[in-house]
């Protein structure tokens, strides 16, 4: 059976060139960076030739400003609580999105407990911020502002650096998670004007638990991680050498591909849109223009994503779903409803996600197979389409 991968945006297969240095860190060069000698150096060196391609790879003017971290999480932990810890006399108040990722969304609620205040801004129909809205939400004790570059569900990108100009004429910082945007478009930290950005290895075809978080030169954080001296006081804890050596090798084949993977991806993302919105009852979430080459996101009138999911699985094509099993229960996923979508539609979402490897050959298999999935699943739905 052809098997085809299409959720790209819960992880990526690693890079071969990725997988030859992480080998090479595991087994032969593996010594401890805070070691004198020749094997602390070599990974000394590696340590700080991956710092150099992750700088250049998101357009920071020193190497310095980056620290590896165990992945997207943790970097926007970092950000987040570290920023918040740093400028509480200052102010308490953090506004984001209602379209964030969990691990932004549910840092801010865990701050909400330590007494800060959380202004969650919301999105148009298309998941976009209005930076407007942000701006009208700023306030006098407003510390830090916190939205995504790009939405991992429905692939939206959001109008980072006009945010960020209003942010900066108030002295606010300003994070944003690039972990999806990083891998399949130009990122740079001086067009969006931020002052933190978080990215994580497996999102961008390296490996899983490890990320680094982007911190413009002169913006303090309380270091979350109590240890050694790592990472220049702001992250504890001996180095991830073979991940972190894993990551600098593909943000370094991000660079030398992105030209032609992004073509690549929206051509096919192209054909894709195109196949599908020939179905009946089907509807593109996200917005057409300011989208991730690589994200197409669908909402099936009457039928259950769950099922087109089971049906495509069956099938050898592996996607991913806008709802999230939480306790037994299918919840419909909180993006797709702060888009004003109905608990129905959002139920019948669908999100595929491409990546580098995938052909023309895998679309067209995915459009031959995933209609009569759709049509066979609608004839025995009790739901009528609208
Ligand atoms: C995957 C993801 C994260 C989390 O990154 P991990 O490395 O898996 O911890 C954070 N934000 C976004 C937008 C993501 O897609």
């Amino acid at each position: 059976m052809r098997r085809v991968y299409l959720d790209h945006s819960a992880t990526t297969p690693v890079h071969p060139r990725v997988a030859a240095v992480i080998n090479r860190y595991m087994l032969a060069d593996f010594g401890n960076a805070s070691s004198i000698h020749e094997f602390g150096k070599t990974a000394q060196q590696a340590l700080r030739w991956s710092r150099e391609r992750v700088a250049e790879l998101v357009g920071a003017s020193e190497a310095d400003e980056i620290v590896f971290t165990s992945g997207g999480t943790e970097s926007d932990n970092l950000a987040i609580k570290g920023a918040a810890a740093a400028r509480k006399d200052r102010g308490r108040h953090i506004i984001t999105s209602a379209v964030e990722h969990h691990a932004v969304l549910h840092t801010c609620e865990a701050l909400e407990e330590d007494g800060f205040q959380v202004t969650k801004v919301g999105v148009d129909e298309y998941g976009r911020v209005d930076p407007e809205e942000v701006s009208e939400a700023i306030r006098d004790d407003t510390v830090l502002i916190s939205i995504m570059l790009a939405n991992n569900e429905v692939g939206t990108i959001q109008p980072v650096t006009e945010i960020a100009q209003a942010a900066r004429e108030r002295e606010i910082l300003v994070h944003t998670d690039a972990v999806q945007a990083v891998p399949q478009m130009p990122v740079d930290v001086e067009d969006l004007g931020v002052d933190l950005l978080s990215l994580s290895g497996h999102k961008m075809y390296g490996p899983k638990g490890v990320g680094a978080l982007y911190i413009r030169r002169g913006t303090r954080l309380l270091s979350q991680e109590h240890g050694g001296h790592h990472e220049k006081g702001r992250r504890a804890g001996t180095e991830n050498i073979p991940g972190i050596a894993g990551l600098g090798e593909a943000a370094a084949t991000t660079m030398e591909e992105l030209p032609q993977r992004e073509k690549h991806l929206e051509r096919l993302q192209r054909r894709l849109i195109e196949g599908l919105l020939q179905v009946e009852g089907v509807h593109l979430n996200g917005h057409r223009r300011e989208r991730l080459p690589n994200n197409v996101s669908i909402s099936a009138a009457a039928i259950e994503g769950e099922s087109i999911l089971l049906g495509l699985n069956a099938e050898g094509i592996a996607a991913s779903s806008g709802s999230a099993c939480t306790s037994g229960a299918l919840e419909p996923s909180h993006v797709l409803l702060a888009m004003g979508m109905s608990h129905e539609m959002a139920h019948g979402s669908l999100r595929m996600t491409l990546g580098r490897d995938n052909s023309q050959e895998d679309i067209d298999h995915v459009l031959e197979i995933l209609p009569p999935i759709i049509d066979r699943l609608r004839e025995m739905s009790p739901f009528e389409i609208q």
